[in-house]
């Protein structure tokens, strides 16, 4: 991978996951939810967390108007 030196990456393979070949943003991966990726399947777990983050506001809300 080039252009950003990930500590998990060790010639091309990724420590962190089964020693797979490195693919910044797959599942299991430091980058994933971290950041939107030109494929939309790697932003599977980015559109959860922003969903999640989207409907607490709306449970604060409606927890202040019924105690
Ligand atoms: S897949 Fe992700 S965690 Fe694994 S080496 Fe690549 S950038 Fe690092």
């Amino acid at each position: 991978m080039a252009g950003w030196g990930c500590p998990h990456e060790i010639n091309d393979v990724c420590s962190k996951i089964s020693n797979l070949p490195c693919d910044p943003g797959m599942k299991g991966c430091v980058l994933a939810g971290r950041y939107v990726f030109g494929s939309e399947t790697k932003n599977a777990r980015l559109r959860e967390k922003q969903a999640r983050e989207a409907t607490p506001a709306a449970d604060e809300h409606n927890a202040a108007d019924h105690p």
